[in-house]
């Protein structure tokens, strides 16, 4: 589309020696594939810029083998040997006219796990988190050895193939952040006290990196504008007193905000564009160009920030993730196809459990190397059978998407009389979930273009009727519901539960219904989202409420999606009583008796209503129907039906169904249906460790 609002997000842009070709950026993220799994993530990065990002970054990469990240796994730069890693995914990222940028970093989170080698960090302290590991103040010589293992490092980034490479000071994830902060940096030395000293290694290590370019790469800093530390971190005054100080070396500025919870905050806790107030105005220090996030997805808000001069470039991690074609369906103007994120931070979950990237929207990132899957294409039908897909939640949705995009003759029968979308379409009007609606939206807009699949609303299918008809294949995406008789990880049976006691489930009040009365439990046996959202709803709504769980914290694994300790807050703030690490062991008509999951004291605790967050239960009695019938059609159980899960997985289940339809390497399950990576043993003589 030329002559569109929109062509000034396609204008190249000068970053010192390089030109991108066009405004769209993929920051550096982290996909839990890095060194372990580079085969996958050169390909995961090589369709990015297929799609059209301009820039495609590493995530952040461990240049010296004492400084350990494990066991996270992102990328390494170490010696020579890791160079043909990172030069495959340069060639990807090149075969389609992008640059490839490498992000390297000297971790202030080490806690050297693997190499066991003492962690060294701008002052001696306890590293991040809660590792019995204490780092060790660097010496002068110190520093001067981690500014030599830059250069080297930057000379392998060169010999990589990269365009560009990132001096990394962000996320309270580095070194180089820490010597810059008044929130770590407490030394005497020349490299502490005014901000002056604290930037002077900064600033030695963007002057080494730039000698060692010498014009024939670019060098970006990426920048914590803001430490949200209230004047005990780094913050609006001290950076432009540094971007006076360093504002022209770097050829590109990438900055952000907080550490890496408020840099990717779910939807539930901010909107898109949520840095800009920070950011705004620190473009006007430098002549150089500068790039920044916000889960950016409106091509409104991306042109905005490029007319006011808050960004020159849209960067972008999760946006990028969730489709990586944005960039050019913006440009054909196929706004109906983006598949927009939703800001749920399952990508994260990757991140912080060691395994490959994944997303709720495009379950195909981290497939595409492994399994073949690629965002925007689909193997053709290999037949002319005839599938039904009975449920239209986030399972059924794509699994009907994607197999009406190979061409197959589909029916998606759904119960509902109007709404589509299942699960999604009731958690969307929980508190904070709005944005999850997009999962629903982005498939009905596919959905209405494939001829070949038909809707039928309201069609409440049993097994005699399907055996009527003569499909071949029956996707069965039934879904699954909350269970009200206290089953979960606590207790495999039933507890005592008084039948006077008003029990409700998360399906009851997703459908609107309401306690009566005013005291209510939420009791969180299943620790990620839904408990916490259904306290937050019921406080909202005038009860009263306690949140009780076994586990030490609320939420508990929403520690993988960075959401936790704001979880927490908000419920504080909203009046929930929190009682953790206890369990019930049965329900009253008025009162629950709550044991201690620690010391197995009993305590009780008046209650007017149940609300059990415990387990699911897959609604698969049209599956067991259909089994009974020999020589019937081919059913299987997709999603939640199957084994209840995230969203991510029912959507990922409903993909995987789609691509695996008649494929006769699929069907044999003895061997995996995807490739793997392995590790190479060294040559006999060096293994045999004489
Ligand atoms: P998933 O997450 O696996 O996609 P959901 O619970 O979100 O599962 O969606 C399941 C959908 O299936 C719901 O919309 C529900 O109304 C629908 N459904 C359940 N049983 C039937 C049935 N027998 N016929 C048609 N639709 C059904
Ligand atoms: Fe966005 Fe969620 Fe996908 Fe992450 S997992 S990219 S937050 S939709």
């Amino acid at each position: 589309m030329t002559g569109s609002r929109y062509d000034v997000l396609f204008e190249p842009v000068q970053i010192g020696p390089v030109v991108t070709p066009n405004r769209f950026f993929q920051v550096p993220h982290c996909n839990g594939m890095g060194y372990a799994r580079p085969a996958a993530h050169a390909e995961m990065r090589g369709v990015k810029a297929e799609g059209g990002w301009g820039v495609v970054c590493t995530e952040e990469v461990e240049f010296h083998w004492a400084n350990d990240i494990s066991p996270f796994i992102e990328g390494r730069l170490i010696d020579d040997a890791d160079i043909p890693a990172h030069a495959l995914m340069v060639e990807r990222v090149h075969a389609h006219g992008a640059l490839a940028g490498c992000e390297l970093v000297h971790s202030h989170a080490s806690e050297n796990l693997e190499v066991r080698n003492a962690p060294m960090a701008v002052v001696g302290m306890p590293v991040p988190g809660h590792a019995p590991v204490q780092t060790r103040e660097m010496t002068l010589r110190d520093i001067d050895r981690l500014r030599r293992w830059h250069r080297q490092a930057v000379q392998r980034a060169i010999r990589a193939g990269y365009d560009l490479v990132y001096v990394y000071a962000g996320h309270a994830l580095t070194t180089l952040q820490a010597f810059l902060s008044r929130r770590f940096n407490t030394r005497q030395d020349g490299y502490g006290g005014s901000l002056e000293r604290r930037a002077r290694l900064l600033r030695e290590v963007l002057e080494d990196t730039i000698e060692v370019v010498d014009g024939r790469i670019a060098v970006a800093c990426r920048l914590c504008v803001d430490e949200l530390q209230d004047h005990d971190g780094l913050e609006r005054a001290e950076i432009e007193e540094l971007l006076g100080i360093v504002g022209e070396l770097p050829d590109l500025w990438d900055f952000h905000v907080g550490d890496w919870d408020f840099d990717s905050l779910s939807s539930r806790f901010g909107d898109e564009g949520g840095q800009e107030s920070y950011v705004r105005g620190l473009g006007a220090l430098t002549t150089k160009p500068v790039v920044g996030v916000g889960r950016f997805t409106s091509a409104d808000t991306m042109v905005r920030m490029v007319r006011q001069g808050v960004l020159d470039l849209i960067g972008a991690a999760r946006p990028s993730i969730a489709d990586p074609f944005l960039p050019n369906k913006i440009r054909a103007g196929r706004w109906e196809d983006i598949r927009e994120c939703i800001g749920c931070n399952i990508c994260v979950t990757s991140d912080y459990t060691a395994t490959s990237l994944r997303c709720t929207q495009n379950p195909t990132i981290g497939e595409e190397w492994r399994r073949g899957w690629h965002p925007e294409r689909i193997r053709p039908k290999r037949s002319d059978r005839k599938v039904l897909v009975v449920g239209a939640g986030p399972a059924g949705l794509e699994a009907a998407t994607a197999l009406g995009q190979r061409g197959y003759q589909v029916i998606l029968a759904e119960q509902a009389p109007r709404q589509l979308g299942g699960r999604v379409a009731l958690e969307a009007r929980l508190p904070g979930l709005a944005a999850w609606i997009r999962v629903v939206d982005y498939r009905l807009a596919q959905l209405r273009r494939l001829r070949n699949v038909e809707i039928a609303r309201g069609s409440a299918v049993t097994a005699e009727e399907i055996l009527g008809y003569d499909f071949d294949h029956i996707a069965v995406a039934t879904g699954a519901r909350w269970r009200d008789d206290l089953v979960g990880r606590e207790s495999a049976r039933p507890l005592p539960l008084d039948e006077r006691l008003e029990v409700l489930t998360p399906d009851d009040l997703m459908g609107g219904s309401l306690p009566a009365g005013e005291q209510v439990v939420v009791y969180d046996d299943d620790h990620f989202y839904m408990g916490g959202v259904l306290a937050d709803l019921l406080a909202q709504r005038g009860r009263k409420v306690i949140l009780v769980t076994p586990a030490a914290a609320v939420s508990a694994w929403t520690e993988n999606t960075m959401e936790q300790p704001r979880i927490h807050r908000r419920l504080v703030e909203a009046g929930v009583e929190i009682v953790l690490s206890r369990r019930v062991l049965r329900a009253a008509e008025d009162h629950l008796e709550l044991q201690c999951v620690l010391t197995e004291r009993v305590q009780t605790v008046a209650v007017d209503a149940l609300v059990p967050v415990t387990a699911r239960l897959p609604n698969d009695r049209l599956l067991a129907e259909l089994a009974v019938h020999d020589g019937g059609p081919l059913a299987e159980a997709i999603g939640d039906a199957s084994a209840p899960g995230t969203i991510a997985s029912a959507v990922w289940d409903g993909h995987r169904y789609a691509e695996e339809l008649e494929d006769p390497a699929a069907a044999d399950a003895d061997l995996p249906p995807y490739r793997r990576e392995r590790v190479a043993l060294p040559p006999r003589a060096a293994a045999s460790g004489g």
